[in-house]
């Protein structure tokens, strides 16, 4: 289990340099959805207050993930799903010794 993110409410200090703290901001998020540049204004983000390297809140892009995927979240309508064909009954299928 690695619930340490959760115990400790402590700042991250920076992987790049090792000196500095991420501190949180918030930037605007760009990334692509298909063809289409998706912009997310105010997204939480990390930024090292030493060398400046940055983060995006992994939390906020898997929810931004879930957002933007269009199979995500939505309930499942009777959109031409067809179920799969009822297996016949595996009691009926016995191997064939021949000795
Ligand atoms: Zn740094």
């Amino acid at each position: 289990m690695s619930d340490i993110e959760d115990v400790l409410p402590q700042p991250d200090p920076c992987n790049e340099c090792h000196a500095g703290i991420m501190q949180p901001r918030q930037l605007t998020y760009f990334t692509w959805l298909g063809e289409e540049l998706i912009t997310v204004p105010h997204f939480p983000a990390w930024i090292c207050d030493v060398c400046g390297r940055r983060e995006y809140d992994g939390k906020a892009i898997l929810w931004l993930n879930m957002i933007l995927d269009p199979n995500a979240g939505k309930p499942t309508t009777n959109k031409r799903r067809t179920p799969p064909p009822p297996r016949p009954h595996a009691g009926t299928f016995r191997p064939i010794h021949d000795s």
